[in-house]
């Protein structure tokens, strides 16, 4: 059995009693379906920097570009140094963790959207993520996180479960000893998914690694993880997919009969229209690449992501 992803997570979705009332947000997601292939680290910024639960409930006041915590009904009030010394203290020991997920609306958790007041009591039309977030993506940039409550989208929960198996694969994988042969045999790994969401990036990172030299591996190598987690950073469209499958179709064609190509050729393009979801064309793909596809293609991450009874793809 596959050894579960460390992830962390912000700790009231995983049902700790830890939210300023005394309660929890616990996710029937990630506790149930996500549990099968996730271990969590769960964090409470607040209460690791030392608030009390029950405690009175916080807010960002002042400048959304470096705002204070506060009290809801204390804007005077300044928290902000005992919570981001808390959470800079935490950043440590997440190491070992291969994706996030946080908990909305909160001025600590929050991945965006979290209100920053004036303090005339009303809000400023820009917002920001929360302190704790902040802090995990100056620590972390490359590190796959989302809000619990956007891994309700589709798509965008296939999209954050494939960076997260993804960035544990490369973190696991290359990043423990890296060489230019793991790295090559990685990209080589990972070039059909990449393409599926930009192929021009795509090209441009293979010139890249192409490009590197052995003096400067370990920037070449960070480098690399950041363009490679931005390739993914947003969902493929269907275009990206069937552009890459009809590509897989030209290495199969001189092995597979006219007439199961033009059914294949048909079932991409029903695809396409949003006729079908993805699992149609791929378990097609599938049933010819493993007799005629070669090491190159059968060795594409492209085909198995994730493992398949997450179902993600049922739904695309
Ligand atoms: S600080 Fe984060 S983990 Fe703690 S209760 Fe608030 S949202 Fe949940």
């Amino acid at each position: 059995m596959q050894q579960k992803i460390q992830i962390g997570i912000s700790a009231c979705l995983i049902g700790q009693e830890v939210r300023y009332n005394g309660g929890h947000c616990q996710s029937s997601l990630c506790l149930k379906t996500l549990s099968e292939h996730f271990h969590y680290s769960a964090f409470c910024p607040e209460v690791a920097a030392g608030f009390s639960v029950p405690r009175p409930s916080m807010r960002l006041t002042g400048n959304p570009d470096k705002p204070r915590l506060s009290y809801r009904d204390d804007h005077n009030a300044d928290v902000s140094a005992q919570l981001i010394t808390a959470s800079r203290e935490a950043m440590p020991k997440m190491q070992a963790i291969h994706g996030y997920i946080l908990m909305k609306n909160s001025p600590s958790c929050g991945l965006e959207r979290i209100k920053v007041y004036q303090d005339n009591g009303h809000p400023h039309s820009k917002t920001r993520e929360g302190l704790f977030t902040e802090q995990l993506r100056k620590t972390y940039p490359n590190l796959p996180i989302e809000e619990e409550g956007r891994l309700h989208d589709k798509y965008l929960f296939e999209n954050f479960v494939l960076r997260v198996f993804c960035y544990h694969q490369w973190r696991s994988q290359v990043m423990k000893k890296v060489s230019v042969g793991e790295m090559m045999k990685f990209h080589s790994r990972h070039k059909f998914i990449m393409q599926a969401h930009d192929y021009n990036k795509t090209v441009a990172l293979g010139r890249f690694l192409a490009g590197l030299e052995r003096e400067a591996l370990i920037d070449g190598a960070e480098e690399y993880e950041r363009r490679f987690m931005d390739i993914l950073a947003k969902p493929a469209s269907r275009a990206g997919y069937c552009n890459t499958m009809m590509h897989i179709l030209g290495f199969l064609k001189q092995h597979v009969d006219s007439k199961s190509r033009q059914n294949l050729v048909s079932v991409i393009k029903s695809y396409r229209r949003g006729e079908l979801p993805l699992i149609a064309p791929m378990t097609l793909l599938k049933h010819y690449t493993p007799r005629f596809g070669g090491d190159y293609i059968n060795d594409q991450s492209y085909f198995d992501p994730y493992p398949e009874a997450l179902g993600l793809r049922n739904g695309l």
